[in-house]
């Protein structure tokens, strides 16, 4: 049995975050706002592969109000999601992700990104497809309010 899982999530930026996206600490004056390290890629990427298990999203798997999650690293996260997923007998045959971001310029840490994704979750480096956009300046990610993530994944059972 196949299944495709669809995520997606939303951070918003302020000052005095660190920008963490895909495990990777980037260089910015602003970060993402949340109970974990907000990692929104991650975020996205959980939910894709909960919703291909049928299982329930990150926010109910880890509440904000459970403060083991307070600041802690998104990758540990997926890690214990990718655990969800295999003990319900599923195997991850393909992983997609895009991010929404205007600014910093991510392409510089694009393959940090997809080797700690792939790293977790116990897949080749192939088997995960990430890409970086702007949104020419329109809208909430336009305006640099927040960064945006899609994740789409392919199980197999
Ligand atoms: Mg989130």
């Amino acid at each position: 049995m196949l299944k495709i899982g669809n995520g997606y999530d939303v951070h918003r930026l302020q000052e005095e975050r660190k920008l963490i996206l895909g495990g990777v600490e980037i260089p910015s004056a602003r970060g993402l706002m949340g109970h974990s390290d907000a990692d929104v890629l991650l975020h996205a990427v959980m939910d894709s592969l909960l919703s291909a298990a049928g299982e329930a999203d990150i926010g109910v798997q880890f509440p904000n109000t459970d403060l083991r999650y307070s600041g802690i690293s998104s990758l540990v996260l997926l890690k214990e999601v990718d655990r969800i997923v295999r003990d319900k007998g599923f195997s991850v045959l393909s992983l997609s992700a895009v991010l929404i971001c205007e600014r910093p310029r991510l392409a510089p840490y694009l393959a940090a990104m997809k080797e700690n994704i792939a790293s977790a979750l116990g897949l080749s480096a192939d088997q995960v497809g990430l890409t970086v956009t702007t949104n020419e300046g329109l809208g909430f990610t336009g305006r640099e309010e927040g960064v945006a993530a899609h994740a789409v994944c392919l199980l197999e059972k």
